[in-house]
């Protein structure tokens, strides 16, 4: 195997969007991880936006958080999940960053009175980007989707970057180019002029794509990969299909059957030999185990994005990946907060063996997760409050079993007189959105005598945060008399992190995000924890 310097792998999309490019980045990955490699993927959005934290979750789905306080894009939960690593800033790049970086560099006067352009100005900031991360943490293989479709205007710099890339560094850089083959019902035919045409748009970019990965809903047979080949100037054994799949866990298992990760290390140089060996043991097991759960479980999310999946997407998978790891299914049914109210809760949420009260923000459908809180308290019935699902339980609390009617967060209610969740007073001066946004990990100590330190057995973890409001520590003790503890508390600012209600099967909120960091190999306790409650209630 040796090879010393990093290598790097860029991932482009034709045809159509949403084919699946995180998650074959993220297969490809973790093949070469489990023959092992170290690997990372990184992501360049082609937005103006510096990063995804101002957008809304059904434009883009769910703003992904990084343990270094990055709002990124949610591909970058794909690659943690499946490679269990833990990415960073350097991770998630978007054209607003890049531009933003190089107008800094001009008024700074970096460029000596240079004419500033996107050849070579932007295009060398993004060839700094990328080989800065194989660079600074030593990886073998840096793999870099590149957001956005073949032939939109916006993705421009960032190919005209690979394509300088992939000529200064030859056999250590390739790109695996991802289009879609149309199956014409009516002529009950397979269609590759898409993918051809696509493929000439990047040959008339300069690059010539040397894999292609055809996603598919139907099989594609020797003869239809010859042709592709044939015409888009790639070895045979460099297309690949991408079938649909039962769960995108398969997808590594599907792409290694068809030498995918075979084919890339020998093109760049590997010879294939004990020493990388593919070890897939661990990622086997979890499929096998997901494929023989029988038991299925039902869970409701109550929150106001239930049109868009991809707003809880971290969400979904960790009580999916939870589900794993109680031999059972995860049955989903979103509940609009906007919809729910006293009169309906009992139809809504009887059925439902657990109830995930989701993250949010804003004043929309908050009433509703006071009665999905309430409801579910009353009736002991498993709950996890993620964030402001966390912060409705409190306030949910504090109105019906502290008898305060108009207990309220300041996001909600500023005139509230119990303003149980508020702005601590640091933050109150800040008025830039993003300044007062508390991002990232953060330490946290939990009460040994609490449910949550049996389920993570230690007593300091780590967790994930993304929000302005907190508890108010001046209703602690209130609380906790009246049966809702503080059971994780941040050491440095005494700030309460987890609330429970410990006379309750499992009714535990936390202000952080632990769906972040589930991952397949190392899914999160509480989540797994939540899913046992569920199967049990
Ligand atoms: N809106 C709440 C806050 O900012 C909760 C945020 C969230 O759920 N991520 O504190």
């Amino acid at each position: 195997m040796a090879v010393s310097e990093t290598k790097y792998i860029f991932v482009t999309g034709g045809v159509a969007s949403s084919l699946g490019k995180g998650i074959i980045s993220s297969s490809i990955g973790k093949l070469l991880q489990a023959r092992g490699y170290k690997v990372t993927i990184q992501k360049f959005d082609p937005y103006i936006n510096i990063d995804p934290g101002t957008l809304n979750p059904y434009e883009h789905g769910e703003c992904y958080v990084t343990v270094d306080g990055h709002e990124a894009d949610l591909d970058l939960g794909h690659y943690e999940r499946f490679l269990d690593i833990q990415t960073t800033k350097a991770n998630n790049l978007t054209t607003g960053r890049i531009y933003k970086s190089v107008i800094d560099k001009e008024r700074r006067g970096d460029y000596l009175g240079k004419t500033v352009q996107i050849i070579p100005h932007i295009t060398d900031e993004i060839k700094r980007d990328v080989k800065l991360l194989g660079k600074k943490y030593n990886f073998d293989f840096v793999i870099t989707e590149i957001g956005g479709t073949v032939g939109d205007i916006e993705s421009l710099p960032f190919l005209e970057s690979m394509r300088q890339l992939k000529w200064e560094l030859g056999r250590n850089a390739l790109c695996v180019h991802l289009t879609y083959v149309p199956y014409l019902a009516a002529a009950k035919e397979l269609k590759t002029k898409p993918t051809q045409h696509s493929v000439k748009q990047l040959q008339s970019l300069g690059i010539q794509p040397d894999i292609l990965v055809l996603r598919t809903e139907h099989d594609l047979n020797a003869n239809l990969r010859k042709k592709v080949a044939l015409f888009c100037n790639v070895s045979e054994n460099a297309v690949v299909q991408s079938i649909d799949a039962p769960t995108i866990y398969q997808v590594p298992i599907l792409m290694h059957e068809q030498k995918l990760d075979e084919t890339i290390l020998e093109k760049m140089g590997y010879a294939l030999d004990d020493t990388n060996k593919l070890d897939l043991t661990a990622w086997e097991a979890f499929l096998e185990r997901r494929a023989n759960a029988k038991r299925t479980v039902k869970i409701a999310m109550v929150g106001k994005y239930v049109e868009l999946q991809d707003a809880y997407k971290s969400i979904l998978e960790s009580l999916s990946q939870a589900g794993t790891y109680n031999d059972c299914k995860v049955q989903i049914k979103y509940i609009s907060s906007e919809k729910l109210n006293e009169q309906n809760v009992e139809e809504l949420l009887s059925p439902a063996d657990g109830v995930v009260i989701c993250p949010g923000f804003g004043s929309r459908g908050i009433e509703g997760k006071f009665v999905a809180a309430k409801y579910q308290r009353e009736h002991n019935r498993p709950t996890f409050g993620v964030c402001l699902g966390m912060q409705c339980m409190a306030i949910e609390f504090a109105r019906n079993v502290l008898g305060y009617p108009d207990a309220n967060s300041t996001e909600m209610d500023e005139k509230t007189s119990h303003p149980i969740i508020d702005l601590m007073e640091e933050q109150k001066a800040i008025t830039n959105m993003g300044g007062t946004m508390r991002l990232g990990a953060y330490e946290c100590v939990l009460d040994k005598k609490s449910k949550v330190y049996d389920i993570y057995g230690k007593e300091h973890i780590q967790e994930r945060h993304r929000h302005r409001y907190e508890f108010n520590n001046d209703y602690r003790d209130a609380f906790e008399k009246a049966g809702m503890k503080g059971v994780g508390i941040n050491p440095e600012s005494d700030l309460i992190e987890i609330v429970e209600i410990p006379q309750l099967k499992w009714y535990i909120g936390t202000q952080f995000h632990p769906e972040y960091s589930s991952t397949v190999l190392n899914p999160h306790p509480l989540f797994v924890s939540f899913i046992k409650a569920a199967l049990n209630k």
